[in-house]
C-alpha cells in the first residue's frame, strides 16, 4: 500500500504510555545502556555497521548510548560449555535494550543434537512474549511476488515467543518407537499478546495505515488449543472495536500471503506458525538480510535481524546488514515509547529514511544477485544519514 505506509518505526508498542519507573526514566535521560551480543557467524559482521549507524545518531542528536559487548552463542559454548555466561544475562537484565546479531552454528550442538540458541533462552528468561517481525517492501528492492512493486507490502507478523510448540523445547520425549512434543497456550500470555497486537494495529492506524487491521492466524478448526487461542482473540477484539479483526487458518493464510500480501497489516499467531510464516514474509520483501525483528516483553526487549548466522557466507563480506540496521531503528522506536524520548523516535525514522534512500539510489546486495557487500551497504546508509 504505497503512500499509506505507517513507517517501520510503528512496529513496537507497549502496554502503558508512561515511563515504567523513575529509575528507568533516569537511565534514559543519561546514556541509554545497550547490551551488544554479536554472536556467531555473520552476527558480528552485521552488528558493526548497526553500531556505526547508532554512533552517527549519537553525534547528530541529543541521544547518548553506552554500548557493552557480551559473549553469547555457539562459539562461546565451544569455549566454555555454556551458551552464555551469567554475566551476559545480568547485563541484559540491567541494560535499557539488547541488540543481538545472530547465534548458533550447525556444527556446534548440545549432546542431544539441538543447536545453541541463547536468543531463544533470552525470550524465556525475560518473558519476551511478543516477537515482532515486520515485512515492508522497500521501494527498489525486488520481491518475488508479481504486483508487489505496484501494490507494496507492509505487514507485521507477531509471533508469540515463549510458549506454543516451543514450550516443549528440551522437554520432548523420544523412545525407540515414538516421539512427543507438547504445545502450550496460556491465558496469561495470550491475553497480553492480543493486547499488544491490537495496540500495535491501533498505532499503525494512527500513523496513517489505511484499510488495515489485525488477523488472528491459527488452526482452530482442528485443535482445541487453537480454539482457546481464538476465543481469547475474540474477547480482545470486543475491547478494541476500532480495529478490524479477522481470523484465518494458517494454511489458508500461507496461500493468501503469497497471492495478496498487500491485504495484510498486523497478524498474530502461535510460536511455531510465526517461526515459519515470518521467514516466508522475510522472503517476500527481498530476503533474510532485509528483515528486522524484535522480541518484546513488559520490561525487556531484544532487537535482532530475522536471519541466522549464515555460515555459508561468513567472513566473506557478503552479508547484508540492512535487517540489523533496521532492528536498531526498531530499538530506538521502542526506547522512545518506553521513556517518552521524542528524539529517539525521530532517529529511528531517520535511519529508515536513510535505508530507503540507499535502495532508491540503486544499491543491490549480493543476497539478491547484486554486487554490493556489507561494507558498501554500511557506507551508503551512513552517508544517507
Ligand atoms: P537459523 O536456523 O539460525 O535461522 P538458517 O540456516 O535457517 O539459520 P540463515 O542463517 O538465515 O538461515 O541463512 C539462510 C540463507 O540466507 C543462507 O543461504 C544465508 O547465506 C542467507 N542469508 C541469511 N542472512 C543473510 C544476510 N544478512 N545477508 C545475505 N544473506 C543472508
Amino acid at each position: 500500500m504505497p503512500g499509506t505506509s505507517p513507517g517501520m518505526t510503528s512496529f513496537t508498542t507497549k502496554l502503558c504510555s508512561e515511563p515504567d519507573s523513575e529509575e528507568e526514566f533516569m537511565s534514559a535521560n543519561s546514556a541509554l545502556h545497550i547490551a551488544v551480543l554479536g554472536g556467531d557467524g555473520i552476527g558480528p559482521e552485521v552488528m558493526a555497521p548497526a553500531l556505526d549507524v547508532l554512533r552517527k545518531i549519537e553525534a547528530t542528536t541529543d541521544l547518548k548510548f553506552r554500548f557493552t559487548d557480551a559473549p553469547a552463542g555457539a562459539n562461546n559454548y565451544r569455549e566454555t560449555g555454556k551458551s552464555m555466561p551469567e554475566s551476559t544475562v545480568r547485563l541484559c537484565d540491567e541494560a535499557d535494550a539488547i541488540l543481538l546479531g545472530a547465534c548458533g552454528l550447525p556444527s556446534v550442538r548440545y549432546p542431544d543434537n539441538t543447536e545453541i540458541m541463547p536468543q531463544v533462552e533470552l525470550r524465556f528468561h525475560f518473558d519476551l512474549y511478543a516477537g515482532v517481525r515486520p515485512a515492508r517492501l522497500i521501494p527498489g528492492v525486488p520481491s518475488p511476488i508479481v504486483g508487489a512493486d505496484q501494490r507494496g507490502i507492509d505487514l507485521v507478523v507477531i509471533r508469540e515467543s515463549t510458549e506454543g510448540l516451543f514450550a516443549s523445547m528440551g522437554k520432548g520425549v523420544v523412545t525407540d518407537t515414538e516421539a512427543r512434543e507438547t504445545l502450550v497456550i496460556t491465558r496469561k500470555t495470550s491475553e497480553r499478546l492480543f493486547e499488544f497486537s491490537f495496540r500495535l494495529a491501533e498505532r499503525r492506524k494512527a500513523r496513517g495505515r489505511v484499510g488495515g487491521g489485525l488477523t488472528c492466524v491459527d488452526k482452530a478448526n482442528v485443535f482445541k488449543a487453537f480454539a482457546f487461542f481464538r476465543e481469547m482473540f475474540d474477547d480482545a477484539a470486543k475491547r478494541h472495536s476500532d480495529v478490524k479483526a479477522d481470523r484465518l487458518y494458517v494454511d489458508a493464510c500461507a496461500a493468501l500471503l503469497v497471492k495478496r500480501p498487500w491485504d495484510f497489516d498486523v497478524m498474530v499467531m502461535e510460536n511455531m506458525f510465526g517461526d515459519i510464516l515470518s521467514d516466508m514474509t522475510a522472503g517476500l520483501i527481498g530476503g533474510m538480510g532485509m528483515a528486522p525483528s524484535a522480541d518484546i516483553g513488559d520490561r525487556h526487549a531484544v532487537f535482532q535481524p530475522c536471519h541466522g548466522t549464515a555460515p555459508d557466507i561468513t567472513g566473506q563480506g557478503k552479508a547484508n546488514p540492512t535487517g540489523m540496521i533496521l532492528s536498531a531503528a526498531m530499538m530506538l522506536d521502542w526506547l522512545a515509547d518506553k521513556h517518552g524520548l521524542e528524539s529517539a523516535a525521530e532517529a529511528g525514522e531517520r535511519i529508515e529514511r536513510a535505508v530507503d534512500k540507499v535502495y532508491a539510489d540503486g544499491i543491490k546486495p549480493m543476497e539478491f544477485g547484486g554486487s554490493n557487500g556489507t561494507a558498501d551497504i554500511a557506507k551508503a546508509v551512513l552517508a544517507a544519514l
